[in-house]
C-alpha cells in the first residue's frame, strides 16, 4: 500500500508543471538558443528532465549520470561515487546538469568540480527542488523550482528506497 507513509502533498501536478515551463523559458535565454548537452541525474531527476526537455525550443542533446550519495539511507552521505558516467563528450559544448534535488550541496559540489574538468564551454546546474536548510557548501543551483523546507522528499521521480517515484505529485514522508 505506497499511499501509507506519505505525510502530505507539498505540491500539485498543475504547481510543476507551471514551474517546468517558467524554468524552460529561463534556460533558453540563458543560452541564447544554442544547442544544450542536458544531463539528467539518475534515478531521481528522470521524470523532471524529460518534462524540461520538452519545453526546450532549441538543440538539446540527452545524456545522463548516475550518482550515489543517500544509496538506501535517508541521509546523505556526504561521499559521492560515479555509478554511470557521461556517454558524449562535453568539452567546449554548452552544458546543463538537471537534478531533482539539492540538500547538502555535496552531490552537486563534487560533481562541480568533475564537469568543470572536461572544459566545458558553459556549465549551469537546474534543480527543481532545494532544501536550503540543509546545505553544507556553498552550491547555489543557476535555476531553482521551488525550496522546501528539510523533509524527505518524494513524488515525481523521488524515492524513498525506490518507492513512490511514479506519483504525479511532491510530498513529503512521515
Ligand atoms: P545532497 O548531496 O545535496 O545532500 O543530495 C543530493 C541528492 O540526494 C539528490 O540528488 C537526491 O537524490 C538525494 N536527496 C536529497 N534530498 C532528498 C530527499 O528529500 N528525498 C530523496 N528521496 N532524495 C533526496
Amino acid at each position: 500500500m505506497q499511499e501509507l507513509n506519505i505525510g502530505g502533498k507539498l505540491l500539485d501536478e498543475e504547481q510543476i508543471a507551471q514551474k517546468v515551463r517558467e524554468m524552460a523559458k529561463e534556460i533558453e535565454e540563458e543560452f541564447e538558443g544554442e544547442e544544450i548537452y542536458v544531463i539528467g541525474i539518475l534515478k531521481g531527476a528522470c521524470i523532471f528532465v524529460s518534462d524540461l526537455i520538452r519545453h526546450l525550443n532549441c538543440p538539446v542533446k540527452l545524456d545522463f549520470m548516475s550518482l550515489s550519495s543517500y544509496g538506501m539511507s535517508l541521509e546523505s552521505s556526504g561521499v559521492v561515487k560515479i555509478l554511470k558516467d557521461l556517454d558524449m563528450d562535453i568539452e567546449g559544448k554548452n552544458v546543463l546538469v538537471v537534478e531533482d534535488i539539492i540538500d547538502t550541496g555535496l552531490t552537486m559540489e563534487y560533481l562541480k568540480g568533475y564537469l568543470t574538468a572536461r572544459k566545458c564551454k558553459k556549465l549551469k546546474i537546474c534543480t527543481l527542488l532545494d532544501k536550503p536548510e540543509g546545505r553544507k557548501c556553498d552550491i547555489v543551483a543557476d535555476f531553482t523550482g521551488f525550496h522546501l523546507p528539510d523533509e524527505f522528499i518524494i513524488g515525481y521521480g523521488i524515492d524513498c528506497q525506490e518507492n513512490y517515484r511514479n506519483l504525479p505529485y511532491i510530498a513529503y514522508v512521515k
